[in-house]
């Protein structure tokens, strides 16, 4: 069967378990087992490498303590640790501007369109806010339908122009029609593709100059692990976003997908996606995943 990474540091635990102290023979040996640990639950090698070596760097430290076990004392250090590489805290929206543009941008199947939906109804549940979506994937007919069905769910407006083949265009129209109505927050939904696509970047890069986004939200499914870094990569240089948004970790979770994506492209991740519903969603919040990640 598959070893999860909390079976995997339970193991690795084992070798300094019935040890009064950290020698550096026996914290090498745990930290190998831990970066390989890391490495199978995706965590790419530099962050794993760097996480590993200040780790044993602080465990070896003077601080040490003699009242707890090695075991503890390496599980708070990585949980610690592992809070910080995350960002340390939650990484609010900005959302003093009125109204917020917020662009949703990412590959198809990422869950774009479902977590346009969530959020909305999150900032208008959660927040107090009014916002309007707009559909700016003009190649997929469905996903203007897809888009309308969670508006309705939710109650929220959804702006759209089927007959435009213009991208720009709507979202401009978009953030004409909420400032006419007084929606305070519009979040666009961009079209994306299977694969990394030059066209795709062109345009949302444009979509990006036209409206001049406070928020740009980077959605990529969890479960895709290394794919996910080096998606989030490609993204994070063509379009600077402002945060990550991690989904379906409801699944066979990847958490090491969060620890890399934050160490590879510097950005906060700000919200978690953990199922189909429009309820299914998380701000994210490093400690927690940092235990999640441990086990
Ligand atoms: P888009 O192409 O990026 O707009 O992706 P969609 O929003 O259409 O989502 C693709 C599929 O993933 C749909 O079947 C969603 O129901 C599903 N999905 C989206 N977010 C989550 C999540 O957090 N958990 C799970 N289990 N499924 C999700």
């Amino acid at each position: 069967m598959f070893e999860n990474l909390s079976d995997k540091l339970d193991r690795a635990f084992k070798v300094l378990k019935g040890q009064g102290s950290i020698t550096e023979i026996n914290v090498a040996e745990t930290m190998k087992e831990i970066r390989k640990a890391l490495l199978d639950a995706d965590v790419n090698y530099k962050t794993a490498k760097t996480f590993t070596d200040d780790v044993r760097t602080k465990a070896l430290g003077e601080n040490v303590l003699t009242s707890i076990s090695p075991g503890q004392l390496l599980t708070k250090l990585m949980n610690d640790e592992l809070t910080a590489l995350m960002g340390g805290t939650t990484a609010e929206l900005d959302l003093k501007p009125s109204p917020t543009i917020i662009l949703i941008a990412g590959l198809n199947g990422a869950g774009k369109t479902t977590f346009t939906g969530k959020l909305a109804n999150y900032l208008k549940t959660q927040k107090g806010k009014k916002p309007l979506l707009v559909a700016d994937d003009i190649y997929r007919p469905a996903a203007i339908t897809q888009l309308q069905v969670l508006g309705e769910q939710v109650g929220i407006p959804v702006y759209a122009n089927p007959e435009s083949k213009d991208p720009i265009a709507i979202a401009r129209e978009g953030i004409a029609q909420a400032k006419q109505n007084g929606n305070n927050v519009v979040i666009i939904d961009t079209a994306g593709r299977l694969s990394i696509d030059e066209a795709m970047m062109v345009e949302i890069e444009q979509v990006k100059a036209a409206v001049n986004p406070h928020e740009i939200l980077f959605v990529v499914d969890a479960m895709t692990g290394q794919d996910a870094v080096n998606t989030a990569k490609v993204f994070n240089d063509r379009l600077d976003f402002t945060g990550v948004v991690l989904t379906k970790l409801d699944g066979d979770t990847r958490g090491g997908a969060a620890l890399s994506i934050k160490s590879v492209v510097n950005k906060p991740i700000k919200f978690i996606g953990t199922g189909e519903k429009m309820e299914a969603l998380d701000v994210f919040h490093p400690d927690r995943m940092a235990s999640r990640i441990l086990g």
